[in-house]
C-alpha cells in the first residue's frame, strides 16, 4: 500500500517524467499564448503597474535582513490571501508559498523571488530611501518580490487561461542566514516548497546593471559554486625583541596568503575560471608581542567540478606545509556553501522563443557565467530550472551602480516588463507541457 508520502513522491516523479519528456521531445516551441491572451497580459500588467511600483518602494523603504523579513512576508501574504491563493507562511522561517490553481487542469510550475536586504547604508539619492539605518535593498530583492507578486496578480486575473498550477515562492535569506541559523532556498526545498503541488520546473531571475529592456540568459552553468574557508595559524607568543623564542603566526600567515595565490594562477587550468579570495585576516595581541594566532577567512568560487574538488585539496596542502615548515600549528576548515545555478538546456531552449518574441532578438543577450553565487541553485537542482537576468540600467546612463553598491538604483521601468516576461514564461511552460500530456501533434 502506498503511504501518502510514497504516493506524493510517485506523483512528483510522474510530473518530472512528463516534463522531461516534454522538454526532450519538443521539436519546436508552440507559438506562445494567443494574441488575445497576450493583450490581456499587457492590460493586467498596466492595471497593476502603479500599485506594484508603490509596493516596491514600500519594501525598499522598509528593508529587512535575512530570516527577518517579517513585514515583507506579511505584506505579500496579505495581498494574495484575499484573492484566493492557497498561502502558506512561515516556510523556511519567514518564507511565503502561494499557490494559484488555474481555471483548467494541468501541470505545475514554480517561480521564486527572494525578499532579504543587505547590511549596507544606502547613499542613493531616491525619494523612497531606506528608513532602516544600515540596511538596504542593494541587491534588488525588493524588485524581485514586487515583480513576482505582480505576476501573481496578473495570472490570477487570467486564471481562466492558466492550465495547471503556479506556485509563487517568496524566499528569505538568499544572501545567507545569520550566523548559527539555517535559511534560504535550501531550507525552502527541504520544507517542501516545490512539493505541493509537485513542480515540474522552477523559474527565477535577478536584476542586472544592463540596459532596461534587455534580458540575459544561457543554458548550462549560470553562476559559480561557492565555498567558504577559515584558516587558523597557531604560533607561539614571545617578546617582539626575542622572535627566536616564539613562532610568529603573522609571518606564517603572510606566507600562506601569498602562496594561496598560486592555486588559481599556477595550479588551475587558465581556461577554467576560479577565484580564491581571502577577505579577512585577524591576529596578534600587541605591536611588541610575537603573534600567537592569526585567523584568515575567505571564499572560493569555481565553475567546474574539477576545480570544485581540486582546489580545497591544494589549499590544505599549501597551508599545512607552510605551517609545518615553521613549526606552527594550523587548522583548515573548508565548507561548500552553494552549488552552481544550472539552467536546464531543454527548458532554456524552450523558453528562448518566448523571450525573443517578447523583446526582440537584439534584446536577448547571451549570459556569460559569472563568479557570483545564488542559492536558486538548490531549487534548480530539485527540478529543471530556468534563471535569467533582467536589465535595470537607465538607458540614459553610461553605467549603473553594481549590485551590493550603496548607490544601487534600478530603473523601475523593468518592473512591468518583468511581470510581462514572467507571465508569458509561466503560461508558455504550462501550455507546452499540457500539450504534450494531451498528445497534441508536434510534441
Ligand atoms: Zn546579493
Ligand atoms: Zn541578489
Amino acid at each position: 500500500m502506498m503511504t501518502p508520502r510514497t504516493a506524493r513522491s510517485a506523483r512528483s516523479a510522474l510530473v518530472l517524467m512528463l516534463f522531461a519528456a516534454f522538454l526532450a521531445g519538443r521539436p519546436s516551441w508552440p507559438a506562445g499564448v494567443d494574441p488575445k491572451t497576450a493583450q490581456r497580459i499587457d492590460e493586467e500588467v498596466e492595471k497593476n503597474r502603479a500599485e506594484i511600483v508603490k509596493i516596491r518602494r514600500f519594501i525598499h523603504m522598509n528593508p529587512e535582513l535575512g530570516n527577518r523579513e517579517f513585514e515583507t512576508a506579511r505584506l505579500i501574504a496579505a495581498k494574495l490571501e484575499p484573492l484566493g491563493f492557497e498561502v502558506r507562511t512561515g516556510v523556511a522561517g519567514t518564507g511565503v508559498v502561494a499557490v494559484l490553481r488555474g481555471g483548467q487542469p494541468g501541470p505545475a510550475v514554480a517561480v521564486r523571488a527572494d525578499m532579504d536586504a543587505l547590511p549596507i547604508q544606502e547613499t542613493a539619492n531616491v525619494p523612497f530611501k531606506s528608513l532602516n539605518p544600515g540596511v538596504m535593498h542593494a541587491c534588488g530583492h525588493d524588485v524581485h518580490s514586487s515583480v513576482v507578486l505582480g505576476t501573481a496578480l496578473v495570472l490570477n486575473a487570467l486564471k481562466d487561461k492558466v492550465r495547471g498550477t503556479v506556485t509563487f515562492l517568496f524566499q528569505p535569506a538568499e544572501e545567507g542566514a545569520p550566523e548559527g541559523e539555517e535559511g534560504g532556498a535550501d531550507l525552502m526545498v527541504r520544507e517542501g516548497a516545490l512539493d505541493t503541488p509537485p513542480a515540474g520546473a522552477v523559474f527565477g531571475f535577478h536584476v542586472w546593471p544592463e540596459t532596461v529592456g534587455t534580458v540575459l540568459f544561457a543554458p548550462g552553468i549560470v553562476t559559480a559554486a561557492s565555498s567558504t574557508f577559515v584558516i587558523t595559524v597557531k604560533g607561539k607568543s614571545a617578546h617582539a625583541a626575542r622572535p627566536h623564542e616564539g613562532v610568529d603566526a603573522v609571518v606564517v600567515a603572510a606566507e600562506i596568503v601569498t602562496a594561496l595565490q598560486t592555486v588559481v594562477s599556477r595550479a588551475s587550468d587558465p581556461t577554467d575560471p576560479a577565484v580564491l579570495t581571502i577577505g579577512t585576516i585577524n591576529g596578534g595581541a600587541r605591536r611588541n608581542i610575537i603573534a600567537e594566532r592569526v585567523v584568515l577567512e575567505g571564499t572560493v568560487r569555481t565553475l567546474s567540478e574539477t576545480n570544485r574538488k581540486k582546489i580545497p585539496l591544494l589549499m590544505e596542502s599549501i597551508v599545512k606545509n607552510i605551517a609545518g615548515m615553521h613549526d606552527a600549528g594550523c587548522q583548515f576548515e573548508y565548507k561548500e556553501a552553494l552549488p552552481s545555478v544550472f539552467n536546464n538546456s531543454e527548458l532554456c531552449a524552450a523558453m528562448t522563443p518566448t523571450l525573443t518574441k517578447l523583446l526582440g532578438k537584439d534584446k536577448t543577450l547571451e549570459w556569460k557565467p559569472q563568479m557570483i553565487a545564488e542559492d536558486f541553485s538548490f531549487l534548480a537542482r530539485k527540478v529543471p530550472g530556468f534563471y535569467f537576468f533582467l536589465g535595470v540600467k537607465n538607458p540614459a546612463q553610461a553605467s549603473a551602480a553594481p549590485l551590493h553598491s550603496p548607490n544601487f538604483n534600478p530603473d523601475e521601468r523593468a518592473i512591468p516588463l518583468g511581470m510581462r516576461i514572467l507571465s508569458h514564461l509561466l503560461l508558455d511552460a504550462l501550455n507546452g507541457q499540457s500539450a504534450l500530456a494531451a498528445g497534441a501533434p508536434g510534441f
